[in-house]
């Protein structure tokens, strides 16, 4: 019953892609507490400081009326919406969408989502926009996040899986860790990666990062490389291992191709070059290289230092050559290993829900693909246009192309580079559309219509964490006021516009129930035969299965189901429960391309795209907070959480500090090309000379600014580029050229 006494309820933690069990708590519609899941194989009952307090942010958000409870239209931009029923939001929305498209076309309308949503959210918004509108333009703050591991693992391996598991910790001899600040970004496998090197004290941890983080700290060696450096260094550890006989040409001959043209290019990356280029010592580099290769196995976790980046797709795929030309892939303990940004990045990227993606890892580019997923929803096709990634959203709104946005657990006028731009677009849209569990957020101010959704404690469905692990998440009490499942609000909203387009299919595209479980559950199954026979096939899976045995690995096809395949972290479950999927990949040697081989990726170094000048001559990085998450609209209601750095600073070496005869505390406008903000300056030796750093938590209450045009702008992204990697489309969110004076 949902009254009386206190229930519990398995689910999942909703902040970061590790993907920690937690058992809820609750009394009736109240969550009380929450602990970790000792059951789950990502956390064995661990929870770090986020995911402890959340049943704390859930009750604050309660008490400080943060929550959206009722749909609202806003008659006029500027002014107080009023409320209205589920009924008039959703036919207000329809009819708008529906003139849109009939008036400017398909394309002028654009779905950007969430790589917080749910498997089946994610399912649903993809088939309402390819399936029944038949634009591409949906895209996802994934975009931002993880995007360019996608492109780096399709590039080399031929599929975006991440080919490793957390248990790979304990097998590893070397951690080579690039562009990720785990010990705060990914708290529960730091620990974990804790106890590995514990139990072997022989494992050797390199960290590559231009600031010296927290992760540094289990470090045997850290090599603070200038900003956006990574390719080059990749380059010259190959070059390196070549000249040392560290490579493994019989691996190379068996399972690759291309590595000829690799090794002409890396040959000019000399060990001088490389340690001039990436500021740093040429025997670390050495070691490095040694370590790398010869170590019995290696394995490599990477993050939004490689992602967030204008060359972000080039770095991914230069790390992976390393494991290619050594052989440290497919065992276990080796492998590249990209961790997951956002609870669920990894789900929404199964499920095709991006601009140039399709369901159950199909490409949109490839005309068999879209065929495929055209038959599987009943459709005659589905539209061969690219549509509009994240960055190029916005900018076709700011340019009157893209005329409504449908946003949705998401918050881009505060989270997206270029923050000028981005609020000219939603200002200049003619209807948005924002589906948000919090009122709270910057982007909430620019919506036509706002519709609330249950956020964590009151959603049910399943995420994918970073090692490939499905997990259940449930709902432990009711919605609250009038918040709904985004899936099911999309879904009533996706069956109106199904009445009023031209019919594009015989049977109703979207025939779930709409207030029940069963409804979600429709939808994962209908994904869940899409991947028959792909990559990711879950075909072995079902929903009792995730309740009997816990969360599940894929690929899990329906044959290793039925005859058991207990690998990877089966020992370390309780008894009755079997690990059906595979727990790390390519073991065999082969991979998803054509001829089975996977591919070396040549490309050149490029320096990052907004380079350090006389005017701005400070790099600016930026980068999570222990206890923080996002835009804070979670995080930001509980005190405690901001114990441990309590408002923004900007961190500069000691020595620019002096430069400008600044002290700790001295206000400061750090400024770009693109607009500035005021904010604290702290010194700290963290960071190399010519660098900063700011958090990118912070928005509109704690960090104002403005854009260079003179409009109010807050957070960070003020100062953000919005260039992007040419084939990922990720913006480089880490680096940016800025002048920083007392303000
Ligand atoms: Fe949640 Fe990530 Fe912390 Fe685990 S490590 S409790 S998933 S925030």
């Amino acid at each position: 019953s949902m009254h009386g006494a206190t229930r519990e309820t398995r689910s999942t933690c909703p902040y970061c892609g590790v993907g920690c069990g937690v058992i809820i708590e609750s009394a009736g519609a109240q969550i009380t507490g929450v602990r970790g899941d000792p059951d789950h194989p990502a956390n064995f009952g661990r929870l770090c400081t986020k995911g402890s307090t959340l049943h704390l942010t859930a009750t604050a958000a309660v008490t400080m009326q943060t929550r959206l409870l009722q749909p609202m239209r806003r008659a006029e931009r500027g002014t107080a919406p009023a409320a209205i029923t589920w009924d008039a939001a959703l036919d207000t929305a329809t009819a708008k969408f529906a003139q849109v498209i009939r008036d400017h076309g398909h394309d002028a309308v654009g779905f950007y989502i969430s790589g917080q949503l749910l498997t089946e959210d994610y399912y649903v918004f993809n088939k309402l926009a390819k399936g029944l509108i038949g634009t591409n333009n949906i895209d996802t703050n994934s975009r931002l996040c993880m995007s360019s591991a996608v492109a780096g693992y399709k590039k080399t391996l031929g599929a975006d899986a991440p080919p490793a598991c957390y248990d790979d910790f304990n097998h590893a001899q070397c951690l080579f860790i690039v562009g990720s600040n785990t010990a705060w970004a990914h708290p529960i496998l730091f620990r974990r990666i804790e106890d590995a090197k514990r139990a072997n004290p022989a494992m050797k941890i390199v960290v590559v990062d231009p600031r010296r983080t927290d992760t540094c700290e289990i470090a045997d060696l850290h090599l603070a490389i200038q900003p956006g450096t990574d390719v080059m260094l990749f380059h010259g550890l190959l070059h390196l291992m070549l000249r040392e006989g560290w490579t493994r040409p019989d691996y190379i001959a068996a399972h690759t191709s291309g590595f000829d043209t690799l090794a002409a290019r890396v040959r000019d990356c000399t060990p001088e070059r490389v340690a001039q280029v990436c500021g740093i010592d040429a025997r670390d580099l050495l070691e490095t290289a040694r370590l790398f290769a010869t170590s019995a196995a290696t394995l490599s976790l990477y993050c939004q230092g490689l992602n967030q980046s204008s060359s972000g797709t080039a770095k991914n795929a230069t790390l992976i050559n390393l494991h290619l030309a050594t052989g440290q892939i497919g065992r276990p303990g080796a492998g590249p290993f990209s961790l997951t940004g956002q609870p669920n990045a990894m789900g929404g990227r199964e499920v095709g829900g991006m601009a140039n993606l399709l369901g159950a890892h199909r490409d949109l580019a490839n005309p068999a693909h879209r065929a495929e997923v055209a038959a599987l929803w009943g459709v005659a096709d589905v539209p061969a246009a690219p549509g509009k990634t994240a960055v190029e959203m916005f900018q076709a709104a700011a340019d009157g192309e893209v005329r409504a946005l449908w946003i949705a657990c998401t918050n881009p006028a505060q989270s997206m580079p270029d923050q000028a731009t981005v609020r000219r677009a939603l200002e200049r849209c003619e209807f948005v559309v924002v589906q948000e569990a919090f009122a709270t957020t910057a982007t909430c101010a620019y919506a036509d219509l706002l519709l609330p959704a249950t956020t964590w404690g009151e959603k049910l469905g399943t995420v994918t964490n970073s090692e490939r692990r499905i997990s259940r998440v449930r709902q432990a009490v009711p919605a609250p006021g009038g918040a709904r499942h985004d899936w099911s609000a999309v879904a009533d909203f996706a069956q109106r516009l199904e009445a009023v387009l031209p019919p594009r299919s015989v049977t109703p595209l979207f025939p779930y129930a709409l207030d029940a479980e069963a409804g979600a559950e429709a939808i994962w199954n209908e994904h869940r035969e899409s991947t028959r026979g792909r990559d990711l096939d879950i075909t072995g899976l079902s929903w009792p299965i995730l309740d009997a045995q816990g969360p599940q690995q894929w690929p899990c096809p329906a044959d290793t189901a039925c005859g058991g395949n207990d690998n990877g972290n089966a020992t370390a479950l309780p008894a009755v429960r079997r690990q059906f999927g595979k727990a790390r990949l390519y073991e065999d040697g082969v991979f998803p391309t054509p001829d089975g081989r996977a591919r070396f990726y040549d490309v050149a170094y490029k320096p990052v795209a907004e380079a350090r000048e006389p005017r701005y001559p400070l790099s600016l990085n930026t980068g999570r907070l222990r206890d923080q998450w996002h835009g804070m609209s979670r995080t930001g209601t509980l005190g405690r959480l901001f114990g441990h750095v309590p408002e923004p600073v900007v961190q500069m070496h000691p020595q620019d500090m002096v430069h400008r005869a600044l002290r700790d505390g001295d206000l400061v406008q750090v400024a770009s090309k693109r607009g500035a903000i005021v904010l604290p300056a702290q010194g700290s030796t963290d960071i190399g000379p010519g660098q900063s750093f700011i958090a990118m938590h912070w928005g509109e209450e704690a960090l104002s600014g403005r854009s260079s045009a003179g409009e109010r702008l807050a957070g960070v992204n003020t100062l953000s580029t919005p260039v992007f990697c040419p084939d990922s489309k990720q913006p480089e969110l880490k680096h940016a050229a800025v002048q920083i004076a007392k303000a």
